[in-house]
């Protein structure tokens, strides 16, 4: 029986598996600027992770366990990057301002909202087999809000929702199954009004993601928190969100199954690196990617088009067999 456990275990941990950690608005800014919140403290992890600061003038590097490539958000159409056109490249590996002449956001227009409705990354996954989940909480104002049209869905719940994968809600973030935007869940006590949400250190957090990453398939977690501070926060908050980010990659760093899991942490366009004003950047983005096959991956990665094939070649290649 125990040995039966063990080799469920084995096969449990065996399962391909990638956690995408979509950062909203956190592009490369300079080494020099003084409101750049990158360079106000210091970061380890996320610097062990990328081999150095997140910085515009670092060129793409590999290290023994993660890669890190600055990657082009502009898609060589002229004006500041938008979320829509953005989160709609990465979701379907096309250059959506390309093809409609323009960035947009932050929610995505009708145009957009049928690029994603008719194919996306996670339909494709689900199509193949593969499960998608959404490691992002909601709170029930917010599913209230959609169903009275009071709010309509920015591009990742939109892309989701049309794959059939449901969106967490306020019982999964009590079940401990899924997660809060800020990590820790301290914005669910203090803002959202629900006294029992579970409270992690972002280090626990990043365990917990790492874990539940490793049940297999695509398990995404939406950051926006980066874009809101970058568009309303000061310097000092920017800061104390970089750290709690960095307690979550300590975690990740700790606990990732580098085997089987490929970690992908990517953005859409710049915003909070620059807080010298409160607008997007044409700054290029980092993606960084921890574990399996990162180095050959991050070789394919130049524009935000490029990331969903990494996604879709990570889980659906044949199992090595040596
Ligand atoms: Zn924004």
């Amino acid at each position: 029986m125990s040995k039966l456990i063990e080799i469920d275990n084995d096969r449990l941990h065996s399962k391909n598996h990638v956690l995408f950690l979509f950062l909203d608005g956190v592009g490369l800014g300079n080494a020099s600027a003084q409101y750049n919140p990158f360079m106000q403290v210091e970061l380890p992890h996320l610097q062990a992770l990328a081999g150095g600061y997140w910085l515009a003038e670092r060129s793409r590097w590999s290290g023994e366990r993660a890669s890190f490539v600055p990657t082009d958000a502009g898609l060589g159409v002229a004006g500041k990057p938008q979320s829509a056109t953005g989160q709609a490249t990465l979701l379907t590996g096309q250059n959506i301002p390309q093809q409609l002449g323009y960035h947009w956001g932050p929610k995505p227009n009708a145009e957009i909202v049928h690029i994603l409705q008719s194919d996306n990354l996670f339909m494709r996954l689900t199509r193949a087999g593969q499960t998608v989940r959404m490691a992002n909480a909601y709170p029930q104002a917010y599913f209230d809000n959609i169903a009275r049209g009071r709010r309509n869905y920015s591009a990742i719940p939109l892309a989701l929702t049309a794959a059939g994968v449901p969106l967490p809600t306020t019982a999964d973030l009590l079940a401990g199954t899924a997660f809060s935007a800020d990590f820790t869940g301290q914005a669910w006590r203090a803002e959202l009004g629900v006294p029992d949400a579970p409270l992690l250190t972002p280090q626990v957090a990043g365990v917990q993601l790492a874990k539940s990453a490793q049940q297999g398939g695509l398990l995404f977690f939406e950051c926006w928190l980066t874009d809101y501070l970058g568009h309303r926060g000061t310097l000092s908050e920017a800061v104390q969100f970089l750290q709690v980010l960095d307690g979550v990659v300590a975690g990740l760093l700790e606990a990732w199954d580098d085997a089987h899991g490929l970690l992908v942490i990517t953005a859409d366009h710049g915003n909070l690196e620059d807080l010298s004003h409160k607008h997007h950047t044409e700054n290029a983005v980092p993606t960084l990617l921890l574990g399996k096959h990162h180095a050959q991956f991050a070789q394919t990665v130049h524009d935000l088009a490029d990331i969903a094939s990494v996604v879709s070649q990570s889980l659906l290649e044949l199992p090595s067999t040596n």
